[in-house]
């Protein structure tokens, strides 16, 4: 397999005009996977000015929605056909067990292509109910050139949650990856090339967040910068677009969901297992992990032993064995940062009842146990702040009330969940939760159909299902006077 480390600018791969690239590390065994081009400004401006010529002449923007259906339908069987190749450079590049880069990344960025493509040429524009001697046309257009930044967790998934929306709608896109994870980004701009894509409209600049990223958010020739990643990092791109030229900002930041676990619900066991294979899927690097498990001191006891016994079936094993449920950590400097919070949270008084460990250490990659924390305090810093790793807070109380305010006392509102078999119970408490994503007596649910996205500090705007069409387009009205 050839691994391109080039930046995709105006349908040719190219190094960075400064020639500097930086080494792509797997965090399985430290090795150097291929060096990717690190984008200055310089090549930002030449990604944006061909998005913009791209954009300008309607090559694509000008397309009939249908054939932008078709197009983006076949990128959808592109990404199909070369899934063993897609799982693979996604669980080398950041550390994800290959069978959930097989059967859930790369099945949900072709499901996502596929989704956009098919919705777009069925979507009408509105005529608005004005006086008879006027005529008033209620339009979508395309923003022009927007720019994607996007973690590292879901590489591809979150790259494609702006990129087919945005394409779907007509806009050029330019897509700055992680440094961290920049291998599938490339490969997907190629085949979307290949499907069809005219050269120009959808670009790749891989780099660093305090280059590449900054530059693509005060470029003044971008119409729309689409986030996913850090709430710190989210603040950063307001400044930006506030310093530049106001340019459209849509956040996915980050989370500290509760998950609220009551003893009317008939399952305790069920609930608890659910939890604990929610927090620790994709090793805890989720911006939805239920990471503050809030429990009815009745039913306490049994949730942490059946958590403590179902953390043991996430082995730390090679992301490549099929077998394997639970892979590596992303990178060294991340893994560091997330066993800091070991120490920090048993120094703030929580009692470690599993794990909070790195092993595999001979391996030379980053994996660490799942850990559990019990006796945690919502004022604790492990229950305050996002660890994006494998560590799970359980919060003692004595009901559903003081459940509810525990959930909702952080800055952060994402993702919620609450388990009862009460009826009114889990209405109220949904109503009540300050949350984007309410699950009732489950976790795990997904589809492309449903808004995605938090309240509070974890964002602005909605990724996936129709509504996140109104990030990638402007409302129009025109005019027109009838008759004399
Ligand atoms: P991050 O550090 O905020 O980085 C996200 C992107 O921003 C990367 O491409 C990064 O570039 C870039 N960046 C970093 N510093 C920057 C700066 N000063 N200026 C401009 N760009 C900068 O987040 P991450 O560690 O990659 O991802 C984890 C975070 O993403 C978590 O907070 C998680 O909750 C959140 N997340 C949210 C959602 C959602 O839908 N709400 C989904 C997934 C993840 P480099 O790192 O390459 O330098
Ligand atoms: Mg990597």
């Amino acid at each position: 397999m050839c691994i391109r480390g080039q930046a995709l600018i105006d349908g040719q791969f190219v190094d960075a005009l400064s020639e500097r690239s930086f080494a792509s590390v797997s965090p399985i065994d430290g090795a150097t996977l291929t060096q990717v081009a690190d984008c200055g400004p310089e090549d930002v401006d030449l990604a944006v000015a061909a998005a913009r010529r791209a954009f300008a002449d309607g090559r694509w923007a000008k397309r009939a929605p249908a054939e932008r259906k078709t197009v983006l339908c076949r990128l959808a069987e592109l990404v199909r056909a070369h899934r063993d190749e897609l799982a693979l450079l996604e669980t080398l590049d950041m550390g994800k067990p290959i069978s959930d880069s097989t059967s859930i990344d790369v099945r949900a960025v072709a499901n996502c292509f596929a989704w956009y493509g098919e919705a777009i040429d069925k979507i009408y524009d509105e005529i608005a109910p004005t006086p008879s001697d006027t005529l008033a046309l209620v339009t979508r257009e395309p923003l022009g050139v927007v720019a994607a930044v996007v973690p590292w967790n879901f590489p591809m998934l979150m790259a494609s949650w702006k990129v087919a929306p945005a394409l779907a709608t007509g806009n050029s896109v330019v897509l700055k990856p992680s440094e961290k994870s920049s291998l599938t980004a490339i490969r997907l701009a190629e085949l979307a090339l290949e499907a069809g894509v005219p050269q120009g409209v959808f670009n790749v600049v891989t780099g660093w967040g305090p280059d590449t990223g900054q530059a693509l958010g005060r470029h003044m020739d971008v119409d729309g910068l689409f986030f996913t990643g850090s709430t710190q990092v989210g603040r950063h791109y307001m400044q930006y677009a506030a310093q530049s030229n106001l340019k459209k900002i849509g956040l996915e930041l980050g989370g500290k969901s509760p998950n609220i676990i009551l003893s009317s619900y008939r399952d305790i066991r069920h609930a608890a297992e659910t939890s604990a294979n929610s927090a620790f899927f994709n090793q805890g690097e989720m911006c939805t992990c239920p990471s503050r498990l809030i429990v009815e001191e009745s039913v306490h006891d049994e949730v942490v032993e059946v958590l403590v016994a179902r953390s043991k079936a996430f082995v730390p094993g090679h992301p490549l064995d099929p077998a394997t449920q639970f892979g590596a950590m992303v990178d060294e400097s991340h893994t560091t940062r997330v066993m800091e919070f070991v120490a920090v949270a048993e120094a703030d008084g929580a009692r470690l009842a599993i794990g909070g460990r790195r092993v595999c250490e001979e391996s030379g990659g980053c994996f660490i146990e799942p850990t559990i924390f019990d006796e945690v305090r919502n004022d604790m810093r492990i229950a305050q702040e996002e660890v994006f790793g494998p560590m799970l807070s359980v919060i003692p109380v004595k009901d559903v009330d003081e459940a509810i305010h525990v959930a909702n006392d952080s800055p952060f509102g994402l993702a919620s969940s609450i388990w009862t078999d009460d009826l009114s119970t889990a209405h109220r408490a949904s109503r009540e939760l300050r949350a984007g994503l309410t699950y009732v007596n489950c976790y795990d649910c997904d589809d492309m159909t449903v808004p995605f996205g938090g309240f509070k500090e974890s964002g602005i705007g909605r990724d996936k299902s129709l509504h996140a069409l109104d990030k990638y387009t402007e409302l129009k009205t025109t005019w027109i006077r009838l008759g004399q």
